[in-house]
């Protein structure tokens, strides 16, 4: 698949306004995907599928944000809690700006906002969202699924979040990525609290307890700890790591950022930090 379809000149001009766009507004990845992809290769009943609840969808440009390492790494915590809905709002409102910056050119498009289920409750009762944004960027060519039921990219590991905006514009498409990124470590399967990845011989993809990961979400609602993280942070995969060369953060400053908003806050407390004692 990949750059086979014939595009216009027009197009390609398009797409490259769009990703000025989109890099300006400080997007760290961008990939478009024919809405045919959904049924060439699927991974999702029909009625998930762009193209069936907007009929005039023709592509799907999926945008994504790095997750910082060094804040990720004190899940649960609410320092990640507060860096997830950060990242969140900055996709929603890029993502509008994209589509509104592609309906003032003439052209049909909207944003589907990311995480889609409502509230953590109606996810524990049915743990999926009206759209995936993980199979939207696979389509997109923006990595591949790991173990850990994420999209695994070359720069950020499983450490970024996405939204998609669906448009009728002619876009060219983007390379779906050929080779596997995750190399089956199982660090995500060791770190999970509630055990929800088996692995299945002879897959990437582990079979997941979406039932029990909605429930440890809940939980860690109720200490402002949500989301969960631990499967992401845990990646080897990814550039993102390298910088902090394995000294992103100190075990002492985990627990402390870990102490704020927990039912037992300020019981645990961090042993002195080296450099101050
Ligand atoms: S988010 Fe947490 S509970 Fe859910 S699968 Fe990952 S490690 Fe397990
Ligand atoms: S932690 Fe290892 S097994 Fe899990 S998704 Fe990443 S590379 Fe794959």
């Amino acid at each position: 698949m990949g750059e086979t379809k014939m595009v216009t000149t027009d197009a390609a001009k398009l797409k490259l306004r769009i990703k000025r766009k989109a890099f300006s507004l400080g997007i760290h990845m961008l990939g478009v995907a024919p809405v045919e992809r959904w049924a060439q290769d699927p991974h999702q009943t029909p009625d998930f599928w762009p193209q069936n609840i907007w009929p005039w969808s023709r592509n799907v440009i999926v945008m994504g944000m790095q997750l910082f390492p060094s804040m990720i790494e004190t899940t649960p915590s609410v320092v990640y809690s507060e860096l997830y809905n950060t990242t969140n709002q900055l996709l929603d409102h890029t993502a509008y700006r994209i589509a509104s910056f592609l309906n003032e050119e003439g052209y049909r498009a909207h944003f589907f906002p990311r995480d889609c289920y409502g509230d953590i409750s109606a996810l524990v009762k049915r743990p999926e969202a009206a759209f995936s944004h993980v199979l939207a960027a696979l389509y997109a060519g923006l990595g591949t699924v790991g173990m850990n039921h994420t999209l695994l990219t070359k720069k950020y590991g499983s450490r970024i979040r996405w939204v998609s905006v669906i448009t009728d514009a002619e876009l060219p498409p983007d390379k779906l990525v050929k080779t596997e990124l995750c190399i089956r470590c199982q660090a995500c399967v060791r770190v999970c609290p509630m055990q929800a990845f088996t692995p299945i011989e002879g897959q990437i993809v582990a079979k997941m307890d979406k039932h029990k990961c909605a429930l440890c979400h809940q939980n860690l609602k109720k200490e402002f700890h949500y989301p969960c993280g631990r499967c992401i942070a845990a990646c080897p995969i990814g550039e993102d790591k390298k910088r902090y060369r394995g000294k992103a953060i100190t075990p002492e400053g985990i627990l402390h950022c870990q102490d704020f908003g927990a039912a037992d806050a300020g019981q645990v407390k961090p042993k002195a930090l080296s450099h101050t004692s």
